[in-house]
């Protein structure tokens, strides 16, 4: 079984990478998403093991002590990472695997594995995004100034990743992901190991 892909998402906060990538891997079979690890506090509606498995510090740099993270960055508070076990598991097992991840866990990414695909995920101006940060609560203004520097922030590095995709109709966006991760499925390296016996069959 030829191996699955591992693809990097990226975006600035506000672009609707999530939303995305939820309906990214119902709407396909054999994607997945891997789960992170992150030290920062379990907001209001999500659940441990499903959004994010939540940890404390320490355990945190137990994983980095013993080499289980195939990524981790501290991303502006909190420390994130991506375990090495899993992901590995499912792609050896022929799932394609997204990693929902920033700018500095992708560079690690790549250097790890170059054959790994990238996308990263725009809003369609920022007045947009700055009308998404806002209407995300009833923050203040300087909040939402400090979320717009991140996010300018993370866009900068844009030019690191395969693909762009603008997020400013969702079906679009979404049938954008779709095409990537279907191409990549059909490259003749990948689609030449899962139909080996068909060509063998067709060129005897
Ligand atoms: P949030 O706390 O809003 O869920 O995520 C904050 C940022 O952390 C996002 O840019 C997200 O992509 C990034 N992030 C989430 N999980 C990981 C991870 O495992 N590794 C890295 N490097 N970044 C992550």
């Amino acid at each position: 079984m030829p191996q699955g892909t591992l693809f990097i998402v990226s975006a600035p906060s506000g672009a609707g990478k999530t939303s995305l990538v939820r309906e990214l891997i119902e709407s396909l079979d054999g994607i997945q998403v891997s789960v992170s690890h992150t030290t920062r506090e379990r907001r209001n509606g999500e659940v441990d093991g499903v959004n994010y498995h939540f940890v404390d510090l320490p355990a945190f740099e137990a994983m980095i002590e013993r080499g289980e993270f195939f990524e981790h960055a501290r991303v502006f508070d909190n420390y994130y990472g991506t375990s090495r076990p899993a992901v590995q598991a499912a792609l050896d097992a022929g799932q394609d695997v997204i990693l929902e991840i920033d700018w500095q866990g992708a560079r690690q990414v790549r250097s790890q594995l170059p054959d790994a695909v990238s996308i990263f995920i725009l809003p369609p101006s920022r007045e947009e995004l700055e009308h998404r940060l806002a209407s995300r609560g009833t923050d203040e203004h300087a909040v939402i100034e400090r979320r717009m520097q991140e996010a300018v922030g993370e866009m900068s590095h844009h030019d690191e990743y395969d693909y762009l995709v603008i997020n400013d109709d969702f079906t679009t966006a979404l049938r954008e992901l779709q095409a990537l991760v279907i191409s990549q499925r059909l490259s003749r390296e990948r689609a030449g190991k899962a139909h080996a016996p068909l060509l063998q069959a067709l060129l005897s």
